[in-house]
């Protein structure tokens, strides 16, 4: 299977819990490698352009909100089938339904202070990854 990228964040909440390590400490346990990583604070414009894609739903202004309350870290991750791996490392969106283990049932509070974020699919990976880095943000290293 090919080496995939995907695109991870550490949402504010895990940034407040001060569970930043942990949560690269299993990205690194799952052999997904950060080859992009940085901290930024996303203004309201740029986090409803993000999250774009669920501007109908409901919860989108509390989303908005809770993703501009604070520093995030994004990466960006790469290693073999990245998006389904960093997803199952996730776990569920609700914490409650997320298994054992997973980062958003040790370190998730409820469904939208949920730690982290994955990207959904290859392409969808792709957009995420191009809304944050510019390629020359992203190392190309070799695997041991
Ligand atoms: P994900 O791909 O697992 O992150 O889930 P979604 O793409 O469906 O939702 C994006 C993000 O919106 C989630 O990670 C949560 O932070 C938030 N979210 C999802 N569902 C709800 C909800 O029902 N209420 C609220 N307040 N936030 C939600
Ligand atoms: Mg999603």
């Amino acid at each position: 299977m090919a080496l995939e990228r995907t695109l991870a964040i550490i949402k504010p909440d895990a940034i407040q819990k001060g569970v930043i390590g942990e949560i690269i400490q299993k990205m690194e346990e799952a052999n997904l490698k950060p080859i992009g990583i940085k901290m930024l604070h996303l203004d309201h414009a740029r986090a409803e352009a993000f999250y774009a894609v669920h501007k109908e739903k409901a919860f989108f202004a509390d989303l908005v909100n809770f993703m501009a309350s604070g520093p995030i870290i994004v990466l960006c991750l790469e290693g073999e089938n990245g998006v389904a791996k960093w997803r199952v490392t996730m776990g569920a969106t609700n914490p409650d339904q997320a298994a054992d283990g997973s980062l958003r049932k040790d370190y998730g509070s409820d469904v939208q202070c949920n730690a982290v974020h994955g990207s959904d699919g290859p392409d969808t990976a792709q957009f995420e990854i191009n809304f944050f880095f510019e390629q020359n943000d992203l190392y190309a290293y070799e695997w041991v």
